[in-house]
């Protein structure tokens, strides 16, 4: 026997977004980032970068193809201004070019060492070969 209980969905107000100002960036604070110190909110199901929402709040849908691209190199800056929009390989170009590609794409190591065991097995074996004293 299953109860059924009903939970009313409970709307919870969205934090309202904090910004303080480093330098001439922007950081949230009040919004924890992710892994790679960019801020994202849930919408709908679905992950958004803030600084894009920011973004497309004022200058419209980024089109299709096209990302957001920091001219101050820091992921975490949400100053508009700071902001353009460029093609995937203009960042990983723009990236190279200042350097900010790290040594994560290094090649594979491959094995290190064969496990060999050293011992060449010797075992003759000796057969006896049974002679026959022939009688004769
Ligand atoms: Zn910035």
């Amino acid at each position: 026997m299953t109860k059924r209980v009903n939970r009313p969905h409970i709307k919870r107000q969205p934090n309202p977004f904090v910004f303080v100002k480093e330098g001439d960036c922007l950081r949230c604070t009040s919004h924890r980032p992710n892994s790679k110190g960019r801020v994202q909110v849930n919408r709908k199901g679905k992950l958004f970068l803030v600084y894009r929402l920011l973004w497309e709040e004022q200058n419209g849908p980024i089109p299709a193809g096209k990302v957001l691209m920091h001219s101050c190199d820091n992921v975490w800056c949400h100053e508009l201004s700071h902001l353009s929009v460029g093609t995937q390989l203009d960042n990983v170009r723009d990236s190279i070019a200042k350097g900010r590609q790290g040594p994560s794409h290094q090649g594979n190591p491959g094995p290190k060492h064969w496990n060999w065991k050293g011992g060449i097995s010797q075992g003759y074996q000796i057969k006896m070969r049974k002679l026959r004293v022939s009688q004769g």
